[in-house]
């Protein structure tokens, strides 16, 4: 389940003294890693400890660098930037000989088990500690720096490394903590250009950090429908890259674009080695185009602000598995980094991981561009690739033997990442050959104005970074007249549907499928591609959408908790969209840090808000001086009829007798609009070519009637596919990520199987596990004695 490992009893295990320390260049969510390591140690009986400044305060020792943590001292952390222990870069960690002191430091704490929030190189300096463990140990018994009393039970030190850093250049892990908050950074600020090169028609050449990985380059380029992006992976040489990038560029504008935008990573080179640098880019752009061209180097802004939800969530998650991975540990096994694939926290070998990150470096060197960009994770070679068709489609990409009419329409309420699903859905058809169609203002509009528009290629421009939908939504359902949607479909002989949208749009996959019987119209493959804030469409763990949504209630809490504790003893009881999923209201819950959360899988009940009452008393009770804060707690808007936010809110304010009041916060439709979030743009890009190839693919099943169509067709292109249930001559499917897998599933099996009809929720809840993360350290469990 995302985000999930299934707790093991960890009641049996002996308690520990766990430290961490954060190391390296900064990234947005250490903070909250830190806060998350602090407080689940202390939850499960354990002494924590944070060592200031990195592996500097560890080779200097004492108690003013190996603190002792307290619950309280980690208050607020989560909504902190940067990393409230400090970082540093320490060559005396480098030398055996700082090793040593370190290893004798630790020892004389006590201190059994080390987790590392840090980059590459951070990870490397703890693998290489560990390694070097036992022969640091004996140094120092020999040398009498340690006793064998001060030595035993310290035989082995546990390592697990959190990967914190704003590159994301492990490999292994899909993501590290900072990477997402980084991309948001510049991606607002390659917004905020936009308007100013729309303007004077001008030309932006952004440099963004990243020495050895184009990570950040790369996403930055599809969030921001950038023309062009120079990744330290992908190095070409001068005569290619200057050939596409001119051609590239001068095509864009001969077809109406009034800017040009090129994203330089760092440490962007050519096939020779060469640093490509902005100046390089600039000076081509002005001398064989023409083009008014500006350089922007975004800097540390990129570092800077707070971290956003993604990151929360997966420092807290990372955090807490860091503390389990140690209590599980035992000297024979390995140590580990905690990481996420395709939204699931992993834990992978330490050694492992470091020497592939290295070894693209090593390759990189070697001029191996190939191998480089093998070793990065299956989804960086995805986004690659649809940065590829994006960009150079129009010029480059394989044309379909067959050409298709595509429609593509959004149902239900808007989403972040519904215009950006939208756009590439219907570029990529441009680029391969297709004619694409959206349907407007949804089924409504097809019955009622027949409204169906062709798109053209600069049509499309800028909708990446529009919130909303472009092409109008709605929630009508097909079965408003079956009949004039399969002539409207005939008569742009469709030969395959994009359906983007929540339960509705689910639902209207649905109705489609069934009505094959009397409309052949409807005998072409469909797709439904999730996009919803509440999160609650069978057959995927992550719909578009929702982490727009998280982004802002984070904005939206962290101002409101602010303006909380400016007036003191105030609790703001926050109303969050969902629907009958508690989906959004337990992953708000959790990026907060509320003390309780309301849904319609945990109800308010008598009992429960008696509880809720103690919880705030004692939290206030034991809020003093600087620690004094707002509370937040979090209620579904659907999750009870009886206790409403507005009651909710009197009956606190009556309950805290002057000592506490309760105010309303209900951001509404901010919910659904706003930018959409970096996380939003890209899934919803990668996602939506998916779905279209899927189309592709499946097209030539529907039309030929000894269907010779295979599995093995997806599994050649992407071994990781899940085609669970697919009749694939028969093609109805929702695309979705699953269990660490993207994955295709019949609508009829996930119709009877797998949905809650009249609650409009899938059967499986993905966010149960986040609940009781969340109530962990939230400190509601500590409160209520339920340890
Ligand atoms: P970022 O991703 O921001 O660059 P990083 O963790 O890779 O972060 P580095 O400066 O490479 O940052 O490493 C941080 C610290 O880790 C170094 O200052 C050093 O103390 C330690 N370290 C790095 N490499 C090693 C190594 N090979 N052996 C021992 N210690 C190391």
């Amino acid at each position: 389940t995302s985000f999930n490992r299934h707790a093991t009893s960890l009641s049996s295990f002996k308690r520990k003294k766990i430290a961490i320390l954060t190391s390296g260049g900064d990234s947005q969510g250490m903070s909250a890693c830190v806060r998350a390591v602090v407080r689940t140690a202390i939850h499960y009986g354990c002494d924590a400890f944070a060592v200031y400044e990195g592996y500097e305060g560890l080779v200097r020792g004492g108690s003013e660098y190996i603190r002792k943590m307290a619950w309280e001292d980690v208050r607020g952390w989560l909504s902190e930037g940067g990393t409230k222990i400090g970082t540093a870069r320490c060559a005396a960690f480098r030398e055996r000989e700082g090793r040593l002191t370190a290893a004798m430091n630790l020892v004389t704490e006590g201190i059994d088990a080390l987790v590392v929030c840090g980059g590459d190189g951070s990870l490397t300096g703890a693998d290489r500690f560990r390694q070097e463990w036992p022969s640091l140990m004996e140094e120092l018994l020999k040398t009498r720096r340690i006793t064998s009393e001060q030595l035993k039970g310290h035989e082995h030190l546990t390592i697990v490394g959190t990967v914190g850093s704003i590159d994301n250049d492990m490999a292994l892990t899909d993501s590290t903590i900072g990477a997402y908050s980084s991309l948001d950074r510049i991606i607002e600020m390659v917004d905020y250009i936009d308007s100013t090169a729309m303007s004077h028609s001008r030309a932006f050449v952004v440099e963004v950090m990243g020495r050895h990985c184009g990570w950040l380059a790369l996403l930055a380029g599809i969030a921001t429908e950038a023309d062009y992006a120079f990744l330290p992976e992908r190095a070409k040489s001068p005569l290619v890259w200057e050939k596409e990038l001119l051609e590239i560029c001068e095509h864009h504008r001969k077809q109406g674009k009034r800017k040009t935008v090129v994203i330089v990573a760092e440490g962007a080179i050519d096939n020779e080695l060469k640093p490509i640098t902005p100046e390089i880019v600039k000076d081509l752009l002005v001398e064989k185009l023409g083009l008014d061209t500006r350089i922007t180097t975004l800097g540390h802004v990129q570092r800077g602000g707070t971290a956003v939800a993604f990151d929360r969530i997966l420092a807290t998650m990372q955090g807490v598995d860091a503390v389990r991975c140690i209590l599980e540990s035992t000297p024979a096994t390995p140590s580990y980094i905690i990481g996420v694939k395709e939204n699931n926290v992993c834990r992978f070998p330490l050694m492992e991981s470091v020497q592939i990150t290295q070894s693209v470096a090593e390759a990189i060197k070697n001029h191996d561009f190939d191998l480089a960009m093998s070793l990065r994770d299956s989804e960086f070679s995805d986004h690659y690739e649809n940065f590829q068709i994006l960009t150079l489609g129009d010029v480059e990409t394989k044309k379909a033997e067959r050409p298709l009419n595509l429609a593509i329409i959004n149902v239900g309420a808007p989403a972040g990442g519904m215009n950006a699903a939208t756009r590439s859905a219907a570029l990529y058809c441009l680029n391969r050959g297709h004619r694409a169609f959206t349907i407007n203002n949804g089924f409504s509009g097809l019955v009622k104005h027949q409204s169906v528009t062709e798109v053209k290629w600069l049509d499309l421009d800028g909708w990446t970074m529009k919130g909303g939908s472009e092409i109008g939504t709605n929630r009508s359902l097909p079965e408003i007249d079956l009949g004039q949607i399969a002539y409207n479909f005939q008569k742009h002989q469709f030969d395959g549907l994009l359906i983007i949208g929540g339960f509705e749009a689910f639902r209207s996959l649905k109705q489609l499928k069934d009505a094959r019987e009397f409309y052949p119209a409807f005998r072409i493959p469909m797709v439904c591609l999730p996009a919803t804030v509440s999160n609650n469409v069978p057959g995927t763990e992550y719909s578009i959408g929702t982490d727009t949504c998280l982004n802002m209630l984070v904005n939206y809490t962290d101002a409101v908790k602010q303006s909380a504790s400016a007036t003191r003893r105030r609790v703001f009881v926050v109303e969050v969209q969902g629907g009958q999923s508690g989906f959004i209201a337990s992953y708000a819950g959790l990026i907060t840090g509320a003390l309780a959360v309301w849904t319609p899988e945990h109800p308010m009940t008598l009992h429960s808000l008696s509880e809720d009452m103690e919880v705030l008393v004692d939290n206030y009770a034991q809020d003093q001086g600087e620690n004094r804060g707002g509370k937040i707690l979090i209620r579904n808007e659907k999750c009870s009829q009886v206790y409403t936010t507005e009651l909710i809110t009197d009956i606190i304010t009556e309950y805290g007798k002057g000592k506490f009041e309760a105010r309303e916060a209900i951001p509404g439709h901010l919910q659904q609009g706003d930018r959409p979030s970096s996380i939003d743009r890209v899934r919803a890009v990668r996602l939506a070519i998916k779905c279209v190839k899927f189309i592709e693919e499946s097209y030539d099943n529907f039309s030929s009637s000894n269907s010779s169509f295979s599995e093995s067709a997806f599994e050649s292109e992407n071994d990781s596919y899940d085609t669970r249930s697919i009749n694939l001559d028969d093609a109805a499917v929702v695309v979705g990520i699953e269990k660490g897998k993207l994955s295709f599933t019949d609508v009829d099996h996930l119709w009877e199987n797998e949905t809650e009809l009249e609650l409009r929720r899938p059967k499986t809840r993905h966010h149960e596990l986040i609940h009781e993360v969340s109530e962990m350290l939230s400190g509601r469990l500590r409160l209520l004695g339920k340890r």
